[in-house]
């Protein structure tokens, strides 16, 4: 059984060893993730082109995500890299401070306002919630805390106010500055920390357009603002991310699961793809085996419509990536086999719009009613076959483009598989066959099957789809 559900691996210094990278894209990653709140420029700039390198070696198409930092509050750095925080005992963030400076007794914030934004009283969380500070009294540039929870506190850890409203803009300067170095390197997606609302997307769509990227974008949902103005959000974007540690420490964090579920199902019916991310393994960081409730929390996200799931730390500094990833692929590939997760009744009471949606409905339905093997997808934008995995399947769907882009851009969607195919190279009579043989040649398909085959009339058109039809893999089409 093929895996629907897609992964993501962040990648940090435990897939900068010795083959690591190969062996965890050999292990199921399909798309990477590079964070952009770690590390510096040549780092993402190297990570990409050996990821690129990888994928090309190994044959499969991987897609690659730019995360940006935001503007999200962090300590800076610690003379030992890291310290103990104890409970009870005082701590000080000190704005003033040098950056590599921090001690067991005061670190410096990369944010020099906070200062201002805080009050006596306030709960601070650092490291997605780990760590709890209260405030006891602020002065000058230096917040002084109480330790109510302690424990290992290192470099460039977050810090939240308990019911949020510390952050201001979406794009920091920063976020500017490390999008272009994004573009240039070709990123596919570029992930947006911290949205507020639409306008926040417009604005990186009009960045990315500027530079003349059609790269996605991720619209990150964790914070309280991004909940309330989750539809606009969502119809701005091109995916979102239920980013499970900055709004766990917003929301609060029995509140997740269902918002988690609303999000994906609001994404799911937008025609969005919806990304399921953080502590989803995170035992595993040190582990070699997942716990019972991590399983869960994996076969839920898949469950509840993912089109992927994400490892943070799993990947980027932990013991054995490869072994998380392959741990997750199995979750992901016994939870889809739960009827829940292969049948549909959704949108059966729909109007539609276009054509080219109502060909991919059609497709599906057709699909799941007859005994199809395959769907083949000829697409120039990848459209048709994001509508088509919006529909709940266990049908692979295999989108054929000649844009690299635009295969690479498919990697996040459920169920969909990439593969390059020039469609201009063959004649309108010749093209359904040569895209029959494509799958045949990779042993997808073989004599005998039924697969359907959609595409437009005029080659190589945006939103063209037009055609629906049932092939037999052998006969003469
Ligand atoms: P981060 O985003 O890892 O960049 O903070 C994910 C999250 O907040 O869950
Ligand atoms: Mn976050």
């Amino acid at each position: 059984m093929i895996r629907r559900t897609k992964i993501i691996a962040t990648l940090g210094p435990a897939t900068d060893e010795a083959d690591m990278l190969e062996h965890i894209l050999q292990a199921g990653v399909d798309l990477v993730r590079i964070n952009f709140s770690h590390g510096k420029a040549q780092d993402h700039e190297r990570r990409i082109a050996q990821a690129r390198a990888i994928s090309q070696k190994i044959g499969k198409e991987i897609g690659v995500i730019a995360d940006l930092q935001g503007p999200k509050i962090r300590v800076a750095r610690f003379q030992a890299g890291k310290i103990q925080l104890l409970a009870d005992k005082r701590f000080i963030l000190d704005a003033a401070l040098a950056s590599d400076a921090g001690t067991a007794e005061r670190v410096g914030i990369d944010y020099k306002a906070l200062p201002n934004d805080v009050h006596a009283g306030d709960t601070l969380l650092l490291d997605d919630g780990r760590l709890v500070l209260e405030v006891e009294q602020v002065v000058g540039h230096e917040i002084h805390c109480l330790v109510k929870v302690g424990g290992e506190l290192s470099n460039h850890k977050g810090i939240n106010r308990q019911g949020g409203g510390l952050s201001a803009n979406a794009l920091t300067d920063k976020d500017r500055e490390d999008l272009s170095v994004a573009v240039r390197c070709g990123a596919d997606y570029i992930a947006v920390s911290f949205v507020r609302n639409e306008e926040d997307i417009a604005e990186t769509r009009k960045l990315l357009n500027t530079a003349h990227s059609t790269a996605g974008i991720i619209a990150k949902i964790e914070r309280i603002e991004a909940i309330t103005n989750l539809e606009s959000i969502i119809h701005a974007s091109d995916a979102v991310m239920v980013a499970r540690g900055d709004l766990a420490v917003e929301i609060g964090d029995a509140e997740v699961p269902g918002v988690q579920k609303h999000i994906i199902h609001r994404a799911r019916v937008a025609n969005k793809a919806v990304i399921t991310a953080t502590q989803m393994m995170e035992s595993m960081i040190h582990s070699p085996v997942p716990t019972r409730a991590e399983v869960s929390d994996v076969a839920n996200a898949v469950l509840d419509g993912s089109d992927a799931v994400m490892l943070s730390a799993e990947t980027a500094t932990g013991a054995h990536p490869a072994i998380v990833v392959a741990a997750m692929a199995r979750i992901c590939v016994s939870a889809e086999k739960q009827p829940r997760a292969s049948t549909s009744k959704h949108r059966i009471e729909m109007r539609f719009k276009r054509a080219d949606e109502a060909i991919a409905m059609a497709t599906m339905y057709t699909a799941n009613h007859l005994d199809i093997k395959a769907i083949i997808a000829l697409t120039e934008s990848g459209s048709t076959p994001l509508w088509m995995s919006r529909i709940r399947s266990g049908i692979p769907i295999y989108g054929l483009s000649r844009h690299i882009i635009t295969q690479r851009r498919m990697t996040l969607y459920r169920g969909v598989y990439p593969l390059a195919f020039d469609i201009t190279q063959y004649t309108r009579d010749d093209v359904n066959k040569a895209a029959a043989n494509e799958l045949e040649k990779l042993s997808l398909v073989s004599t005998g099957d039924l697969v359907i085959l959609t595409k437009g009339d005029l080659v190589g058109k945006h939103g063209g789809t037009n055609a629906l039809k049932i092939l037999q893999i052998g006969e003469i089409y």
